[in-house]
């Protein structure tokens, strides 16, 4: 696991007892958990309560298995600071998780760094600007990312919870109160970790802005302007708004053909006579363009494409109703989804830190909220600048290199802590 002595970085917000030696000892209020939902929060927060002594056999995930299919949905790009996380949960060497992931394709997998373009459609297709590095020095050494598809992360991530002893159930329970009447204690905690709200709950909000998204499995062609394990991040001005594209080193046993995949989305504010399907047209256009003119082609489109419009949260923090409900999913994935490519870091720094607040006998709403921060801020000043598209055009297509390195404030928030 990554070392947090001291927090430092992207984990200064981190509580002062994760750091090595520091931990309290197991004093937990509740005396069983059930984790509404499958995805990488779920997991990585049942995950550390099973491996507890206090909680061990008595976490339940009140979900079925995750399913696997080649469609791409949800998240693809793993900031390889995530595996820490993840490790950090299930106690083992992020390495070893690493290794188990990708097995021998592992090295196809890994980005070491990134360049940026602004790109425009002209009459012959998407032509790009200058594509400098901005992040990264190209060398092996620290790894920036790794590509999966995250139906891959889930399923293996619930392989290592069965084995710690923890139970699927066939379904996802409805209500709160069917979640409390499957804990097998007396004082249960229930962690949602599923965007389906339960009935018996205030309704959130009705949000008003979304993500539209579609992406890809690719391959990279010989001649491919875009150097292997390098990825780019793309912009293109559009309709007030830029689209935002990413291209990532990628691999994926059920797709062995691709080593990239590709994404394309927007953030829109659905008014009178807007047709999703309308929305998300321009970025699979855009995203097999952009990729043509990286060298990237796609394998497989009508089976690996996945395309989405998901809702985007509130940016400040995110409080709960009851004690024993903690809305985990809420709270890692508050702000505007798939823009900064960190919902599953995100969803795994959540997950591990929430566990070992609750094991401690913290409130975890507030540490898990200061744990995210740091990211929420990364995230509006993207989705800032992908709707103010003004006189930045021609700035970024001109010194776009430079301006993202400033832009890009914290360095560490990419690899793993060396
Ligand atoms: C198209 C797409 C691309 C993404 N790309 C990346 C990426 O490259 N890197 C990365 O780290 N993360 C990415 N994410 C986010 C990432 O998949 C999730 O944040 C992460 O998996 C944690 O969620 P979960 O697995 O715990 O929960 P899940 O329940 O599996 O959540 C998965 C996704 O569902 C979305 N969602 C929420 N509400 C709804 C709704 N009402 N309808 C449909 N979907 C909803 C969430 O925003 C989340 O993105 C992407 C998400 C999508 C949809």
């Amino acid at each position: 696991m990554g070392a947090l002595t001291p927090p430092a970085g992207r984990d200064a917000p981190l509580p002062a007892w994760l750091a090595a030696g520091e931990r309290p000892a197991d004093r937990p209020r509740f005396d069983t958990v059930v984790v509404r939902g499958n995805g990488v929060g779920a997991l990585v927060c049942a995950a550390r309560l099973a491996r507890s002594e206090s909680l061990r056999g008595r976490v339940r995930v009140a979900a079925p298995l995750p399913t696997e299919s080649r469609r791409l949905v949800n998240g693809c790009t793993l900031r390889a600071r995530s595996l820490d996380y993840y490790a950090g949960a299930l106690g083992c060497d992020a390495d070893v998780l690493t290794d188990a992931l990708f097995g021998e394709r592992r090295r196809v997998a890994e980005t070491w760094a990134q360049r940026f373009s602004v790109a425009r459609e002209e009459a012959s297709g998407f032509r790009l600007g200058p594509l400098p590095v901005w992040m990264g020095e190209g060398a092996r050494e620290p790894v920036l990312a790794y590509g999966l598809r995250n139906g891959h992360l889930t399923a293996r991530l619930a392989e290592r919870v069965q084995a710690l002893g923890v139970a699927f159930d066939d379904d996802l329970p409805e209500t709160l109160e069917a979640c409390l009447a499957r804990a097998p204690g007396k004082t249960p905690l229930v962690v949602n970790g599923s965007h389906l709200p339960v009935g018996d709950l205030p309704k959130p909000p009705a949000p008003d802005r979304f993500v539209v998204a579609s992406q890809l499995a690719l391959r990279r062609r010989d001649d491919a302007p875009l150097p292997a394990h390098h990825s780019a991040f793309v912009m293109r001005r559009r309709e007030g708004g830029f689209d935002t594209g990413v291209f990532y080193p990628f691999v994926d046993p059920l797709t062995p053909a691709a080593d990239f995949y590709g994404i394309f989305f927007r953030i829109v504010r659905p008014g009178e006579g807007f047709v999703k399907a309308d929305a998300i047209a321009p970025m699979r256009h855009t995203v097999e363009g952009v990729g043509h003119a990286l060298g990237l082609e796609p394998v497989d489109a009508e089976e690996t494409r996945g395309e989405a419009m998901v809702p985007c949260l509130p940016w400040s923090d995110v409080t709960t109703p009851r004690a024993d409900w903690l809305d985990l999913h809420r709270t890692y994935s508050a702000c505007t989804p798939i823009i900064t490519g960190d919902g599953m870091t995100r969803a795994g720094l959540a997950g591990w830190v929430a566990a070992e607040a609750v094991l401690a006998g913290e409130d975890p709403v507030p540490v898990t909220n200061r744990s995210l921060r740091i990211w929420r801020r990364a995230n509006r000043g993207l989705a800032w600048v992908m709707t103010h598209p003004g006189l930045l055009e021609g700035l970024l297509r001109r010194f776009g290199g430079p301006i993202m390195k400033r832009a890009n404030g914290l360095p560490d928030m990419w690899a793993p802590v060396g």
